[in-house]
This record gives structure tokens, C-alpha cells and sequence, in this order.
């Protein structure tokens, strides 16, 4: 009925505070206008009455961080297009498919094994969104992604781009752990039923995101997102489309941990120059040289 609208001062960290906030600002304006009763759906009032869910993705000005970039990476990067700023519809939104996804069953034996689900995390209005495979340990313990080995990587690739976690989006194509059973320690790739299963979650949280681009974080996602099964050898590097929005396929981050040569991290380097230029991210003459020998 009555459409609420973030304050333009509106400078709060976390999601939920930002649509508490504007929800109590508009219910200010009503009563001050002399409006006694206000129509309020039960959608919104579910998410208003779960902090600690709304919480798990808090909303940064894209910007400002990059313009803030800290002075040791000594990185001189900027985006062209403004911050967005997120909705209290769309805050709602991602905070209803987040609930569903922490909730889900429809994998028994994965909702049996997980100690969370690993729905996502950064920055609902990003750009640039990162698509991993599926949460290891560390990322099951947790309940992030890319929180170990690999994911301590993946931070460096993207702070080396000037951006932080928190200006970009992390997802899985699984949100679920893939259960080991009998097995005390180690990983296995997702199977193409569970993939099926989780990849609607995925699927949303892009649309609700929209990103200008999405790179695909080895053969898994590439296969999750374009349904591709070519090896990432042969995609990396090579502009794809996901439902319209450009993907850059790039080796997984624990590819560079296995093989350490420096050509590999160039590759995945080159991919990521790609990206910003698309993005029409500055590329200082230093950046563009990263991983090249001599
Ligand atoms: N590898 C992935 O693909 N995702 C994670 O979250 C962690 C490791």
C-alpha cells in the first residue's frame, strides 16, 4: 500500500537495522500526517522479526570502498557507474530466500551431515559476484564461504583488484556441505542431483543481485550456471553469458593452491583484469604487470 523509502543520510551497517530504520521513519510520517492505521504484510513483519537472519549481509557503499582502498595495497582503482542502494523490498526479498535456503531439507542427507548452510555473503548490490562450488569444512563450520585455504586466496585475488569481500557477492552453487561419509576429513564435488536441487537458490539470489558480471570459479560453477561441461582449461579466460549477464569462467582458487606456478596465477590475473575492464574499473600500469616474470 505505502511504499517506504531509505532516508538519503541512511548510513547504518547491517540490512536489518537499514529496514527497521526506514520502516520506523515511514511509520513517523504517517502518524504525523494524522494516519492511524498502516497495512503492514506478514512477509514484511516475518523479516522484521528476525534480526539475526537479516544480519548475514550487510550493505556497503561499492564507491566509497574502492575509493578507500587500503594505503598498503597502494592500488589506484575506481568504478565508473554510482552505488546503488538496496531496497527495503529487495532487503525483505533476500532476507525471505536467505530464511528458506537456512531451513532447507530437500537434500536429506546433506541437512543430516551440515553443521550450516552457506548461503552467501557480501553485498547485495555488488557489481561483481564470485561463484564457487560448494563449502568445505571450514566454510561448513562457519557457515561463509570461502572461508579456508581456498577462500583466503580468493580474498587476496579480489583485494588485489582493489575491491574487498565486502563490495563483491560470494556464493556456492551448493549451499550444503557434500557429506563424506565414513571419511573424517576431505572434500567431493557435488553430484548433478544435489546441484539440481540447490541450483534455484543460486538462480535467485543473482536475479534479486542483478551483478554486471559474474565469474565462475572453476569447472563446478561453470557446469552449475551454463550447464557446461567443458574443461575450464579450455573456457577460462573466454567471456560466457549467464541469462544475459557476462560470466568470466577462472580457475578455483585451490587450483593456484595445488599448482603454484606463476604462469597459472597469471591466467587467472588475466581473467580478473578482464573483469574490472568490463566492470570499467581503473587498471593502474602496476596491476596490469601482477604475476608477469622478470
Ligand atoms: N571452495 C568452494 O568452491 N567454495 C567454498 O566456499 C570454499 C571452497
Amino acid at each position: 500500500m505505502h511504499q517506504i523509502f531509505l532516508r538519503d543520510n541512511l548510513i547504518m551497517p547491517m540490512a536489518y537495522n537499514q529496514l527497521l530504520d526506514a520502516t520506523i521513519q515511514h511509520l513517523e510520517d504517517l502518524k504525523s500526517r494524522g494516519v492511524r492505521n498502516a497495512a503492514v504484510s506478514k512477509e514484511t513483519l516475518r523479516v522484521l522479526a528476525q534480526p539475526m537472519v537479516a544480519e548475514k549481509f550487510p550493505i556497503s557503499n561499492f564507491q566509497s570502498k574502492i575509493q578507500a582502498v587500503a594505503p598498503t595495497t597502494k592500488i589506484e582503482t575506481t568504478i565508473s557507474t554510482p552505488a546503488k542502494q538496496s531496497s527495503p523490498e529487495k532487503i525483505a526479498a533476500f532476507a525471505e530466500l536467505q530464511k528458506r535456503a537456512l531451513t532447507c531439507v530437500k537434500c536429506p542427507h546433506l541437512a543430516s551431515s551440515r553443521k550450516n548452510v552457506v548461503f552467501g555473503v557480501g553485498n547485495i548490490d555488488a557489481q561483481l559476484m564470485f561463484v564457487g562450488e560448494a563449502p568445505g569444512a571450514d566454510e561448513d563450520a562457519q557457515g561463509e564461504p570461502f572461508v579456508g585455504a581456498a577462500g583466503q586466496l580468493l580474498t587476496k585475488i579480489i583485494q588485489a583488484t582493489g575491491l574487498s569481500r565486502s563490495d563483491v557477492y560470494i556464493a556456492n552453487i551448493l549451499k550444503c556441505r557434500p557429506d563424506t561419509p565414513g571419511q573424517s576429513a576431505g572434500n567431493r564435488k557435488p553430484t548433478p542431483e544435489e546441484m539440481a536441487t540447490c541450483i534455484p537458490y543460486l538462480h535467485e539470489q543473482i536475479d534479486l543481485i542483478q551483478p554486471k558480471v559474474i565469474v565462475a570459479l572453476g569447472a563446478t560453477a561453470v557446469e552449475g550456471l551454463l550447464g557446461k561441461t567443458i574443461g575450464i582449461t579450455k573456457l577460462r579466460g573466454n567471456w560466457q553469458t549467464y541469462r544475459g549477464t557476462p560470466l568470466m569462467p577462472t580457475f578455483h582458487p585451490s587450483y593456484l593452491l595445488r599448482n603454484q606456478a606463476m604462469s597459472e596465477k597469471r591466467k587467472v590475473w588475466e581473467d580478473m583484469l578482464a573483469v574490472m575492464e568490463k566492470l570499467g574499473m581503473l587498471v593502474s600500469e602496476k596491476q596490469r604487470n601482477f604475476f608477469l616474470k622478470g
